[in-house]
């Protein structure tokens, strides 16, 4: 098999060099209760750069171990079962799977997938279909207090990522009235507002955020749903209207950094938060789920009717991980950044 193994932690921005490939051997038995499996597909996200460090600054995130295999979301197949819930080629997923080629499991790590929920297109279950779906969707009924026909304005950052894409998009089905998204190029502004239905997409990189926003959101801002924190954050609480929310999904420009999570807002930005009444909860998605198997339901279904545009950025090979990651962390994804492993 080959794995994948971090080489350094470190603070800083991460590059593909932080990752090592090495050739090894798994047992060739399987024991009771366990199954080895082929990997398909894996995920790189953002909380990852949380486990390159020693504290990584969550309760509920373990750091990734030097020299150890990383792991995270990951889809595979039953190749030889010893447990009873699965039987050789049955599709299955689990948060912790090891960044390796084949693995030997637990079953009671793993998850049962059904391919028909997707039309057969099983990577959408690290994406559309499985956390980050799950994360748009319940961080807007959780936190977002979106109700059909009250005409609301919804700012998402981070618009054209996993998370982003889909929420502005679920933002819209529960009945936002207008959809302003906000994200890193020209070409990724122009699919948000011609491909997944936003009604404006600002490139942050270019020209003045605030200005646009106050151009685009006339009405003010009523829900927020914050993939990105810092100065792009900072701007749109600024325009954020009186008992709004902020849907606090995450704060990725501040993932480089030591500081912990939440990082707190400017004190000035506080003070507009609090003076307005603007909720800003803490969300995590792993804490609804009790909702999963309905919301993942909900969510098939609203692909299979393409009421949910998806994309997804595939890299093959399971050498180009690290540079997957690294590519994701610095905006080269629209949509879920996937990596293929094997067909
Ligand atoms: P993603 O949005 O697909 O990928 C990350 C994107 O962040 C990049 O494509 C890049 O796009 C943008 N970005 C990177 N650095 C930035 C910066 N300094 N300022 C502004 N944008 C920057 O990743 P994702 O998996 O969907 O995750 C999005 C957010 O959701 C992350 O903050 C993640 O931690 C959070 N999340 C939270 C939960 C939860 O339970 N709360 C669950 C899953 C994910 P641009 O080209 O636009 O810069």
């Amino acid at each position: 098999l080959f794995n994948f193994k971090i080489i350094l932690g470190k603070n800083g921005v991460p590059v593909a060099e932080n990752f090592q490939l090495e050739q090894s051997t798994i047992p060739d038995t399987v024991q009771d209760g366990q199954v080895r499996v082929r990997t398909l597909y894996l995920s790189v996200d953002p909380y990852m750069r949380c486990r390159m460090n020693e504290d990584t600054g969550s309760d509920y995130l373990l750091p990734w171990q030097l020299s150890e295999a990383a792991d995270g979301g990951g889809i595979g197949v039953v190749e030889e079962s010893k447990h009873n819930n699965f039987a050789k080629g049955d599709f299955v997923t689990s948060f912790t799977w090891p960044w390796q080629t084949v693995a030997v499991l637990d079953g009671s790590s793993l998850q049962k997938l059904v391919p028909q929920l997707v039309d057969g297109r099983l990577s959408f279950f690290l994406g559309a279909a499985g956390l980050t779906g799950l994360t748009a969707l319940l961080g807007i009924k959780e936190k977002g207090h979106v109700s059909a026909g009250a005409n609301q304005t919804m700012v998402v950052s981070g618009a054209a990522g996993a998370c982003g894409s889909l929420a502005g998009q679920i933002g819209r089905l529960e009945g936002c009235s207008r959809v302003v998204g906000i994200a890193g190029t020209d070409e990724k502004c122009s699919i948000l507002v011609s491909e997944m239905g936003f009604d404006a997409a600002i490139n942050y990189k270019k020209g003045n955020v605030a200005e646009q926003l106050r151009e685009l959101c006339p009405g003010g801002v009523d829900v927020y749903f914050d993939n990105v924190g810092g100065d792009i954050s900072d701007a749109v609480i600024n325009q954020m209207n009186r008992n709004s929310h902020i849907i606090l999904c995450g704060q990725i420009s501040q993932y480089n950094k030591d500081v912990p999570y939440p990082p707190p807002l400017p004190p000035e930005v506080e003070k507009i938060q609090k003076e307005r009444n603007i909720t800003r909860e803490r969300f995590l998605v792993l804490n609804y789920m009790d909702k999963q198997e309905a919301s993942v339901l909900q969510l098939c279904q609203w692909i299979r009717e393409g009421k949910l545009k998806v994309r997804e950025t595939v890299v093959e090979g399971l050498e180009n991980i690290g540079a997957a990651f690294q590519s994701m962390m610095n905006g080269g994804n629209i949509g879920k950044q996937i990596v293929s492993v094997s067909s």
